[in-house]
């Protein structure tokens, strides 16, 4: 058996890297900079008023109350014409930016206004309610490096950047399942030894919560002929492939046999629970990772195998989940042959994140991953997680946990 991490390191070392493109801000969240991305000018890119009020020089109003001629109205997206003299003021929007000679604002609250004029009722030292350009990013800066994996906020300050950011191109990933007895999940009655296909509505979510693009090719019976001529489609049309099914020891473990037909493709016993047996290797240069027939272990092999092998095609420098050290109250017994993945909740309420399993553990208790938080890792060489002892928790969800009602509105 071939120990987890250097299973994990053998599929990094083989996955190519994708090719980069320009992509628009728009399309840019989840993808990963291919570049240092260096600010092209300064954010804010003019200095600007933070308030709604009036500009003025600070020096004129130190003595307060006192009176100003308002010479103009300023808004957002539109510049003083003239600039502030001694005894004059500008009334002027938040964002607008500082007529030359103003130096601070008194916001609206403060003043009063008069028949072309307003009346300042409190002083405000130089750079009050000024937003400086470059005050936020500055020329030059080293905004955010190569490798970084871009969010929703990354792409808000591109966008101020006016930069359309070159990264890895968007994988497009390719799910088909085996099996004779596997029917598509709509299938209304299932005739005897038929079970319904839960792997591809997993592997579809789980793609496309990850950024990427899904190849759907079906579920395909366990026939030579048809599984070739899917898995070719796939290869050509897609940056991975990830089958399930067909990968363990059965005489009708086909997929087996076909992959190594089509390509180098490794069938490694991984130290590892579940998801043992596992198939990797490429196909016409297509990484193809040959997920074991249960959904548990499909969930496993994907996020253990196949999401950090997408990061690392695309170039993130993160390729795993977070793993937090919780305590399990009712620890566990483990194979210490094999590095363990429990499902479980956990509770964050009290000092310590707390976990406890979340149903029955094989591989095939759909029921007890779907509510669980977290994988509770029980390392190789360890077989029990005594009570109350400390265990590590890779979190692949963080729940929202607050209710309307916890919010303060009451439901009826
Ligand atoms: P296999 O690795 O093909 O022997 O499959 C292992 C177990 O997973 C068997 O009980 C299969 O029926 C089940 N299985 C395989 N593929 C799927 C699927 N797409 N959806 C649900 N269960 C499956
Ligand atoms: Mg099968």
């Amino acid at each position: 058996m071939r120990p987890l991490e250097q299973a994990q390191a053998d599929v990094l070392e083989t996955v190519p890297a994708l090719s980069t493109a320009r992509v628009s801000v728009f399309d840019a969240a989840g993808l990963v900079l291919a570049e240092d991305v260096l600010a092209p000018h300064d954010v804010p890119p003019f200095t600007n008023s933070a308030m709604d009020g009036y500009a003025v020089k600070a020096e004129d109003v130190v003595q307060v109350p006192v009176t100003f001629r308002v010479i103009e109205d300023v808004a957002a997206g539109h510049v003083a014409s003239a600039g502030l003299s001694s005894g004059e003021a500008i009334k002027i929007m938040t964002g607008a930016p500082l007529p030359a000679g103003a130096d601070t604002v008194i916001k609206v609250e403060d003043t009063e206004p008069g028949d072309g004029s307003v009346l300042i009722r409190a002083s405000a030292p130089a750079g009050t309610a000024v937003r400086e350009a470059g005050g936020d990013v500055n020329e030059g800066d080293l905004v955010f490096g190569a490798r970084t994996r871009l969010t929703a906020r990354h792409c808000a300050v591109l966008a101020a950047l006016g930069v359309s950011p070159r990264t890895a191109r968007r994988p497009t990933v390719a799910i088909l399942s085996t099996g004779d007895e596997v029917q598509p999940p709509d299938h209304e009655t299932l005739a005897p030894g038929q079970i319904r296909d839960t792997n591809r509505p997993l592997l579809a979510a789980l793609l496309s919560e990850f950024g990427a693009d899904v190849v759907d090719l079906g579920v395909v019976g366990d026939d030579a002929v048809a599984l070739r001529a899917a898995l070719q489609r796939g290869a050509s049309e897609a940056d991975a492939l990830l089958t399930s099914g067909g990968v363990s020891m059965g005489e009708y473990d086909l997929v087996k046999q076909v992959l190594s037909e089509l390509g180098n493709i490794g069938l490694w016993r991984v130290a590892m629970q579940p998801a043992k047996p596992f198939a990797f290797g490429l196909i016409d240069g297509v990484p193809l990772f040959g997920l074991p027939g249960n959904p548990v272990s499909v969930m496993v092999a994907f996020e253990q195998f196949a999401r950090p092998a997408l990061l690392h095609m695309m170039g993130a420098r993160y390729l795993f989940r977070p793993r937090v050290t919780g305590v399990m109250p009712d620890g566990a017994t483990t194979d210490p042959a094999k590095t363990v993945f429990l499902r479980a909740f956990v509770d964050w309420s009290g000092d310590r994140a707390t976990a406890k399993l979340s149903g029955g553990q094989a591989s095939n208790v759909l029921s007890a991953l779907a509510v669980a938080d977290a994988f509770a890792v029980v390392p190789r060489g360890q077989d029990v997680v005594a009570p109350g002892g400390e265990v590590g928790l890779e979190m692949f969800t963080w729940p929202e946990n607050r209710t309307a009602t916890d919010a303060g509105v009451d439901l009826v």
